[in-house]
């Protein structure tokens, strides 16, 4: 009964996100009392297994033992003040900590609240950077199929076109280089030099350029060869232009190393972190960057190269703390290693796809797979079907389109993994 009541309270006053919201007159909305580890309960005792990390966030488990109780002490300590001009424990703390755990070379942190407002303050601090050494380059690249969030400046550089078609005429500048069309380094290769012929062309207009390592996720879960990261930091360095990592989502671990740059040992000149950040608790996001870039807005006021950049909540204690936790995690218990084996069980689950006749190609990095359904039109919304299937039989999973992918909390268990894709394989056996 109180799921009812709820839906229909939150109809009347809400409106979701990436949502058409007509969908609710047929699609149940479903209203979460509480969640523990992978799974969501509803009011009714229905539980979710999570297979999609609450949007990719979530990485230990929801009400987190541990987490949970670190941020209780911070509540009672302080749970929020201005960052400009003070400071407190947590945030130091924090950046310590990140810049060890990140690739070498990466110094400074600046901080925001969400993964797309990161992205503008790289692109921002991009820009400036090269401002303050006297160069107007206003051209930022992206690959194509890119995603990196939703404000203006971040849809900008994204080119996934349902989100972006709409708000073309708002846009700021921006090119896009071909992604390499597949996993192997013969396509990271032809890609890279795609972007080195755009380079010859316009390199003294280029600020940055800006992708997603490794996987591209709302485009679709698609994956390319870490051989073209290490191409892409050598032509940056050729050209003098910035190579900015947005590893929001495959950051933490989820790729199988703490980041995904690591697979190709390269150093961004700004790396952008949130989701897995705060163990999927809090909304934060940070930039990492270089002394160098650093050093470039370093001097004294009147000469007006500051980066006069904020945000209210930038910092925030409680966030931070959970953040602090979160690494907490990395550091006591042996993640990485277990995600390895986590990602080789769900790699052989995947092959069964295989077989399916309206199932294209399976792919994989890491704690990512992904399943490339075939044969259906958008029009069908296979997507939508898998999606409801999966809630009927206690699993959320949430296809990008015709793409089905997982990407549970690294917390889950075997016997939960055989839950989550056997329910998919059924799923998509039954729309066969
Ligand atoms: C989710 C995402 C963003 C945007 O983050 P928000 O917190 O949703 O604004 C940016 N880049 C990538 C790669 C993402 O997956």
């Amino acid at each position: 009964m109180k799921n009812i009541e709820l839906k229909n309270r939150d109809l009347d006053v809400l409106w979701h996100p990436c949502t058409q919201m007509k969908d609710h007159e047929t699609l149940p909305l479903i209203p979460i009392k509480k969640a523990h580890g992978i799974y969501l309960e509803d009011f009714e005792g229905n539980r979710y297994i999570d297979g999609i990390s609450s949007w990719w966030v979530n990485i230990f488990g929801h009400t987190n033992t541990y987490i949970n109780e670190k941020i209780k002490e911070q509540l009672d300590t302080l749970e929020h003040v201005i960052l400009a001009g003070f400071t407190h424990e947590q945030v130091v703390r924090l950046s310590e900590r990140l810049v060890k755990l990140t690739p070498e070379g990466l110094e400074k942190c600046f901080y925001s609240d969400n993964g797309s407002s990161a992205v503008e303050v790289a692109l921002k601090m991009s820009y400036h950077a090269h401002r303050n050494d006297g160069k107007k380059r206003t051209l930022f690249v992206s690959l194509t199929n890119s995603y990196h969030g939703e404000t203006i400046g971040a849809l900008s550089v994204g080119d996934v076109q349902l989100y972006k078609e709409t708000y073309e005429p708002l846009l700021i500048r921006s090119v896009q280089t071909a992604v390499p069309k597949d996993m192997s380094i013969e396509a990271a290769v032809e890609a890279a030099c795609g972007f080195e012929t755009l380079c010859q062309e316009k390199a003294g207009e280029i600020s940055a350029i800006i992708l997603e390592p490794l996987v591209q996720g709302a485009g679709s879960m698609h994956m390319y060869h870490p051989e073209f990261l290490r191409l892409i930091r050598t032509i940056c360095d050729k050209y003098d232009i910035h190579l900015i990592a947005d590893e929001v989502m495959v950051g933490f671990g989820r790729t199988g190393k703490m980041f995904a740059c690591e697979h190709a040992n390269i150093t961004p000149d700004f790396l952008v972190l949130s989701k897995g950040l705060t163990g999927g608790y809090l909304p934060l996001s940070t930039v990492l960057t270089t002394n160098a870039i650093y050093a470039k807005f370093y001097c004294d006021y009147s000469e007006h190269k500051a980066f006069l950049h904020s945000h209210s909540y930038t910092g925030n204690a409680l966030a931070c703390a959970a953040a602090n936790a979160t690494l907490d995690i990395f550091e006591n218990e042996n993640v990485i290693e277990n995600n390895k084996v986590i990602s080789q069980y769900m790699g052989e689950k995947l092959q069964k796809f295989r077989e399916l006749s309206n199932v294209k190609e399976v792919r994989q990095t890491g704690m990512i797979c992904a399943i490339e359904l075939q044969g259906y039109t958008p029009e069908q919304r296979i997507g939508l079907k898998v999606y409801e299937y999966g809630l009927i039989n206690g699993v959320l999973l949430r296809p990008l389109g015709h793409i089905v992918y997982f990407m549970p909390p690294y917390i889950i268990t075997n016997r939960e993994i055989d839950k989550m894709m056997d329910t998919a394989y059924e799923a998509i056996k039954t729309l066969e």
